[in-house]
């Protein structure tokens, strides 16, 4: 049993019973990297430059580094102060400290962008309490998921571990999830177009790490489920639904708020069908129905997420310089 195992000892980690946590934790290794890596030469003189960039440009990278600057540390508060106490087993607890590592690199990412961009990091780091639309999704998290931070909270008894069920939907599927990609969409658009390409590249790999980040928090929902199949009733399950439902519409409505009109040639409703495709695959990966079955408008997404893992990470940039032309935007 992955929780409430008492004969789990948590610093005795071989033999190991769950090698999916084992895999993950060697693919977040060969996935390693770091933002000051990637060049911001470029991004400076697009944002210093009156020309390049327009206004709801402008607005779209901001509402995102905003929102991205302090979700990180959101989930990284949930990984330490909460999953970590509940999940005892070893070789999870080796991927937990290797995503902490992640969401630390992801931390700095944003402080390098503020840096070298010049930008003001009260405006910033305060968004996610004074745009209404990232505080939302922000609070959505955080509410339904706060019971776990109870230093007293266990996950003994059937109501306790569906709470905990609770959390890692709330941060796997739903922060990492879905609340990360209309924004990874926004920002690898632009750098389809050659708009804040270093920003953009680093988008490129903390959505590379999200997707792991996201099957590990799939492969331990699933494994929970399995084990506590009692958890898991009609009523369990249509209540998730709801959530995920509820969350779509927050991620629209932050869609819609961080480029109202459109931009790059892509309308405002076409990263809503995006949120939509996304999470009817979060739905299914957790074994539930999907509810819009609506087709991905940005099949090029995937190709982004899917990045050979074991591709070299210099040749991988180098592909991408090749290929990182022009859009067919029908
Ligand atoms: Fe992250
Ligand atoms: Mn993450």
């Amino acid at each position: 049993m992955i929780i409430n195992n008492s004969k789990t000892d948590p610093n005795k980690i071989l033999p190991m019973n769950y090698l999916w946590a084992r895999q993950h934790y060697k693919d977040g290794v060969s996935n390693n990297w770091t933002p000051e890596e990637v060049s911001m030469q470029k991004d400076v003189e697009q944002w210093k430059s009156e020309k390049t960039l327009t206004d709801e440009e402008r607005k779209l990278i901001l509402y995102n580094l905003g929102f991205f600057s302090t979700a990180e540390s959101l989930t990284a508060n949930n990984i330490v102060l909460a999953v970590y106490n509940q999940v005892t087993n070893p070789e999870c607890r080796q991927y937990l400290l290797r995503q902490a590592y992640e969401e630390a690199i992801h931390t700095d990412t944003f402080i390098y962008c503020c840096d070298t961009l010049g930008l003001d990091p009260e405006e910033i780091y305060n968004m996610y309490k004074t745009i209404p639309s990232i505080k939302e999704k922000d609070d959505f998290v955080v509410e339904f998921t706060k019971s776990v931070f109870d230093p007293t909270f266990t996950t003994n008894g059937i109501d306790n571990i569906r709470k905990f069920v609770h959390d890692l939907i709330g941060y796997y599927v739903i922060m990492e999830g879905i609340f990360f990609y209309a924004g990874f969409a926004m920002m690898l658009a632009l750098k389809r177009q050659n708009k804040m390409v270093g920003i953009g590249e680093q988008f490129e790999y903390i959505m590379r790490d999200e997707s792991l980040h996201l099957s590990f928090g799939c492969d331990l929902i699933n494994t929970i489920r399995q084990e506590n199949p009692d958890i898991w009733t009609e009523e369990f399950r249509n209540e998730i639904i709801t959530l995920i439902k509820e969350a779509v519409v927050l991620e629209k409505q932050y869609s819609n708020d961080a480029c109202p009109s459109g931009v790059l040639g892509i309308n405002a409703e076409q990263f809503c069908n995006y949120v939509e495709h996304i999470a009817d695959r979060r739905l299914e990966r957790i074994g539930l129905p999907k509810q819009y079955d609506t087709e991905n408008p940005f099949p090029w997404m995937s190709q982004s997420v899917d990045l050979n893992k074991e591709k070299n990470f210099f040749e991988t940039r180098v592909t991408e310089y090749k290929t990182g032309g022009n859009l067919d935007w029908d």
